[in-house]
């Protein structure tokens, strides 16, 4: 599908892979199912208006994002290198729900990128008449098409636009299940902000990797990964469970404030269990907002000391893309460990 202007000044492609934009109301089952992508574009005719040109993919087959695995985020990455070079930024229409760990995913796969993948997708389908996915569509491609002075593009990284804010990919997380403003990015400050006219934060720091290289992937993706989150109750055998787990190599700890957990003993004792199998143990809080830092309290400084180490103000869903990709890419654990705690996109104030 196409739309043509005369005077083509910029060129996007728009890839569909599900969620809740193009989905209509199954009557008969009376779920949400996905429809054809014709349709969503027939619903924003506001899109020919734009003065670029406008090409689609659509995902085969489209899923609800709650399905969504490593090899999507493969071919995904796949399917914007191979068409890097004709085409000026990439707009992805995704779930809500599983959309924080996609760009994470992305942001990190992409190497070298200097151009816009902007992720969007819905609360309400399309179709309906009060639908957000409508404003958020529009402004991600006009997001997506726009440059600098420099005619560099404006955004050249993977964000996500939702309900007039354009957020870090990587520092990303859905707070909310019915509001419109879904997404929020505690620890970093918007990219843009979209009123009458979007306006860009031009005080944004990009990560010094970008622009040097021209883009290559990432592909390969070791998902070793456990989440081990504490809570008061907690037992010896589910800590164990997951620490010492022969099928995990890294385990992502969410702790409390800070970066606080259990001081008692055995809690401790299997920690260092886990760290003597070389295991990689990433202390993340369970605080949306702040930064982990384990030399504040005792409870802290008792894991560090255990081999734990610091995810700083890491989002949960970025932490598992990195080790995902970090341990692809690395098959020294040190390696891995080393580069969690540098500032690879963005995905960390550093
Ligand atoms: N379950 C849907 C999905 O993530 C929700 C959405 O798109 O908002 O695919």
């Amino acid at each position: 599908m196409q739309f043509q202007k005369q005077n083509s000044k910029a060129s996007i492609l728009l890839i569909y892979t599900g969620g809740t934009i193009g989905m209509k109301e199954d009557p008969i089952e009376q779920t949400l199912k996905p429809f054809d992508f014709k349709q969503i574009l027939e619903a924003v005719p506001e899109l020919g208006k734009f003065a670029c040109r406008i090409d689609s993919y659509t995902f085969d087959p489209l899923i609800d994002s709650s399905d969504v695995e490593p090899s999507m985020w493969q071919a995904l990455a796949a399917l914007i290198r191979d068409n890097y070079g004709s085409y000026d930024g990439f707009v992805v229409l995704h779930g809500t729900d599983t959309m924080a760990y996609t760009a994470s995913a992305l942001s990190f796969m992409l190497e070298n990128l200097d151009k816009p993948v902007i992720f969007t997708g819905s609360q309400l389908p399309i179709g309906k008449p009060r639908t957000d996915g409508r404003e958020n569509l529009i402004s991600a491609v006009e997001i997506a098409s726009t440059k600098n002075e420099e005619g560099r593009a404006m955004v050249p990284e993977v964000a996500i636009f939702f309900d007039s804010v354009l957020l870090r990919g990587n520092r990303s997380t859905k707070v909310k299940s019915e509001q419109f403003d879904a997404f929020q990015s505690y620890n970093c400050p918007p990219l843009a902000e979209a009123g009458i006219s979007i306006r860009y934060n031009n005080t944004i720091e990009r990560s010094g990797e970008q622009c040097a290289n021209s883009l290559t992937i990432s592909e390969k993706l070791d998902t070793r990964v456990s989440i081990l989150k504490v809570h008061p109750g907690i037992t010896p055998q589910v800590v164990k469970n997951i620490l010492l787990g022969p099928e995990t190599r890294a385990v992502i700890i969410e702790t409390y404030g800070s970066g606080n957990a259990p001081t008692k003993d055995w809690f401790i004792r299997i920690v260092e269990e886990a760290a003597s199998m070389d295991k990689i143990l990433i202390n993340v809080s369970q605080c949306l907002c702040g930064s982990v830092n384990m030399s504040l309290y005792a409870t802290g400084k008792k894991l560090e000391n255990a081999g734990v180490i610091s995810g700083h103000d890491l989002t949960t869903e970025s932490a598992l893309a990195k080790l995902f990709y970090l341990m692809g890419k690395y098959p020294k654990n040190n390696e891995v460990k080393r580069l969690m705690g540098e500032n690879l996109r963005g995905e960390i104030s550093k």
